[in-house]
């Protein structure tokens, strides 16, 4: 029997607050509930499929019973999961139980617990599977595997049923498993105070807590609540938002699942002359900055990233001069707003990583942004943003600030670029009105409607990620 008094950890959280101790700690309501509702519509239908007699008429049926008042964009994503599950398995497999037991450990005093989930098993004649559907693109974890054979019962297996593709993998128990879960006992307890300083990052685009953790200041009056519906964007988002608002809502609200996007050599190089940038303007010398980036960077591509380095010094020697505050932190703010789709307030917070951030002199503040691509492609309002965000920041600091330069710097053509724009107060708030304008948007949408969105089609739809499914949800 378990220990009842056992505390369960949960290791999402505990990833999280590993990378910062407010992560998850004061947190305002997601901005849709589409994802756990797919999950549950589509274990439901497996079930069902799994008690029918397993013909094409029943699973027609249970499309028919689960899907029929669904919003089309739904019906299509969990349909096409449902079909991947029905190529794998099938009722004549076995005898189906739907509630099987989670494998858990404790730690040596019986105080903590670690589970992991399974979502349901067949009990057939070469013996009994368990299976995890995976929606996702991760699948259980090494630790996950280990939690999971350190309690299933002897010859029992797990696969993780990868419902978008229809793949089905056997999950193997890792050798070092104890190692893992001891790991993950002693991490836990280790965590920081939930009133230590927040350490942004990339884990705060997906963070529940970018309203309440005092790392994004508040341009609007209202104190966010815990039951704030409330959507997070990036700067890039905000771009894409000016040209097509489904896309956005469909990332960032609906949680719609993305096609394969393959990384194209000019973006790999970029990543890299973009590390070596950070490591020159973060006090390393040029020579060691490109020396440690040499090792890790595949050799056809070198010539180009020492060329792209060698623009990024170009125009640093030779633009007006920044004193560097920062590098590669992430800025940004939030509103409060009305939320047209819930009971309370909503809220949208804007987050991006400029390059650099840093004073031109002691009232100027300065954003860099470096760019590398081969087009001078313009991203709508990043400009705008950047220099309301700094400027917001600096504010919320209490030191004060006349003006907020940003600074675009184009390493790719022959003779690098540096763009310069200076903000003054009032331009500053004339942006930050146009921004939250353009951000409202984001809560006008129907969080239990992915079809109702607009849609426009243009240019941008190569590098979209729901290119496809989009098509079949044109009007
Ligand atoms: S938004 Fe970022 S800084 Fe704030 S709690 Fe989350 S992870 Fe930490
Ligand atoms: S494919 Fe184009 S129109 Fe469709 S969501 Fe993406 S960007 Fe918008």
């Amino acid at each position: 029997m378990y220990d009842e008094g056992a505390r369960r950890i949960d290791l999402w959280e505990v990833g999280r607050r590993v990378g910062c101790a407010r992560c998850g700690v004061r947190r305002t309501k997601e901005a849709s509930p589409a994802r756990l509702e797919r999950w549950k519509l589509l274990v439901d239908m497996v079930v069902q499929w799994l008690r029918s007699d397993g013909t094409t008429e029943a699973a027609n049926d249970i499309v028919s019973d689960f899907l029929s008042v669904a919003d089309p964009v739904t019906r299509g994503i969990v349909s096409d999961w449902f079909n991947g599950v029905r190529r794998i398995v099938h009722p004549e497999d076995g005898e189906l139980d739907a509630d099987p037991l989670k494998p858990r450990v404790t730690d040596a005093t019986d105080s903590r617990y670690l589970s992991a989930p399974v979502t349901f098993a067949m009990d057939g004649e070469s013996g009994r599977e368990e299976f995890r559907l995976v929606t996702g693109r991760k699948g259980t974890s090494e630790l996950g595997a280990a939690i999971y054979y350190a309690d299933a019962e002897p010859g029992v297996s797990l696969y993780d049923l990868r419902v978008s593709d229809g793949d089905l993998v056997a999950i193997e128990a890792p050798p070092d498993g104890e190692d893992l879960i001891a790991a993950a006992f002693a991490e836990e307890a280790s965590l920081p105070s939930p009133d230590d300083a927040p350490t942004p990052g990339l884990h705060c685009y997906s963070c529940p807590s970018a309203m309440r953790c005092g790392e994004y200041p508040k341009i609007s009056d209202g104190e966010p609540r815990s039951t704030t519906r409330t959507v997070t964007l990036s700067r890039s988002n905000l771009s894409e938002l000016t040209r097509c608002e489904r896309r956005v809502a469909w990332h960032k609200v609906h949680g719609v699942p993305k096609e394969d996007e393959s990384v194209g050599f000019g973006s790999a190089v970029g990543s890299v002359v973009h590390e070596i940038i950070a490591a020159h303007l973060a006090g390393s010398s040029p020579t060691e900055a490109l020396g440690a980036a040499r090792a890790s960077c595949p050799p056809d591509q070198w010539s180009e990233v020492a060329y792209l380095f060698e623009q990024h010094r170009r125009v640093w020697d030779d633009h007006v001069p920044v004193k560097v505050a920062a590098v590669e932190r992430e800025i940004g703010f939030g509103g409060m707003m009305d939320d047209p789709h819930g009971r309370g307030d909503g809220a949208v917070a804007v987050i991006g990583r400029p390059d650099a951030n840093g004073w031109e002199d002691d009232t100027t503040a300065a954003v860099i942004e470096c760019r590398t691509g081969n087009v001078v492609e313009p991203y709508p309002l990043e400009t705008e943003f950047y220099a309301v965000a700094a400027w917001e920041k600096i504010r919320s600091m209490g030191r004060s600030v006349d003006r907020v330069a940003v600074h675009h710097h184009h390493l790719r053509p022959e003779e690098p670029i540096c763009e310069r724009r200076v903000f003054t107060t009032e331009d500053l708030r004339h942006a930050r009105t146009t921004i939250a304008e353009a951000a409202r948007i984001a809560l006008s949408w129907d969080p239990d409607d992915p079809s109702q969105p607009d849609y426009t089609v243009g240019d941008w739809c190569v590098t979209c990620p729901f290119e496809n499914r989009c098509k079949n949800h044109r009007t």
